[in-house]
């Protein structure tokens, strides 16, 4: 996805809230967005909580009715730094990218794009799907080991999933109970799809931080509501945690070991400094060599100029 990420967002002047090693509840307000032809509600990155572990952006997107020749329809736009993930729990979208890869991404799989140090990707509808489409898009920062490398891409069809008290548990990426995913994941986190209709015990790491983004239904957090359009963010210190739930619910959970190096995002960039958005700010609208071409029928999204260069 095409993640205009701006000073709306999260604003390079307001301070980052940290990651309180205790157990608290933070419920802020998504930002209602637009990318290509649907609407998203942006949990992360926001003023003062950037970051859920290495999770540095959550869109979540629809539902939205599409058809057979529009849909998504992001065109091709850069990354570097991050790793997509694409999770749909309804509809089809059609992922391109620089790397020469083309699939189609159904409910129930996992698309994951590694940028390293720049990539290129398009998603478009998939030229036959009509319906709704609806689902999340994460990012992860990528660390220093590892931003600079080669891009990559996975797709994996079979995640696995654990009954839990009140839920289906997919683990989409990390460790979760006894299930292991088989998604890369460069540092320490966690992303787990939990489809709900009961109360739920949920296992944490005392070590990590979490966060919550239901995207259907609602949980009752400690008391408090917590339905789509918000981040329930829960800082650090739980073995466990209860999700109390009225309706049929689903949420996703991530979490992970807080991110310590300072990164600075722009557009769909992220990066540690100004001068690296600038470079690759110029690469994009140069069109030179650096991020590769993808075969797409969308027309090349324009870069976005760094606020800092913009009068
Ligand atoms: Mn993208």
């Amino acid at each position: 996805m095409s993640g205009p990420v701006t000073q709306s967002d999260a604003a390079a002047n307001v301070a980052d809230s940290g990651h309180p090693s205790a157990p608290c509840v933070e419920i802020s307000e998504s930002r209602d967005g637009q990318v290509g032809n649907v609407q998203v509600r942006r949990a992360l990155p926001r003023k003062g909580r950037r970051m859920v572990g290495a999770w540095c952006f959550a869109d979540h997107m629809g539902p939205a009715d599409v058809t057979e020749n529009s849909g998504l329809d992001v065109g091709p736009h850069p990354h570097i730094g991050l790793q997509t993930l694409t999770w749909l729990i309804d509809g089809e979208v059609l992922h391109r990218d620089s790397l020469g890869s083309e699939q189609v991404i159904k409910p129930g799989q996992l698309n994951l794009m590694t940028s390293g140090g720049a990539v290129t990707h398009a998603e478009e509808a998939t030229g036959h799907y009509r319906g709704v489409l609806e689902g999340i898009q994460l990012w992860v920062a990528l660390p220093e080991s590892t931003r600079h490398g080669d891009g990559a891409f996975e797709h994996h069809v079979d995640m696995p999933q654990m009954d839990l008290d009140g839920a289906v548990a997919t683990v989409l990426v990390g460790n979760f109970g006894d299930l292991v995913s088989p998604a890369r994941h460069d540092t320490a986190l966690v992303g787990v799809d939990l489809n709900m209709h009961g109360p739920t015990a949920v296992p944490l790491n005392p070590g990590w931080e979490y966060g919550l983004v239901v995207l259907e239904g609602a949980i009752e957090l400690h008391g408090r509501p917590l339905p789509p359009g918000k981040l329930g963010y829960l800082g650090r210190g739980r073995d466990e945690l209860v999700l109390n739930v009225a309706e049929p619910t689903r949420a996703i959970l991530l979490g992970g070991e807080p991110f310590d190096e300072p990164i600075m995002m722009w557009w769909n960039f992220v990066a540690r400094n100004r001068a690296e958005i600038d470079a690759a700010y110029a690469s994009w609208s140069a069109q030179d060599d650096r991020f590769g071409r993808v075969r797409s029928n969308l027309p090349l999204i324009p870069a976005k100029a760094p606020f800092w260069q913009q009068n």
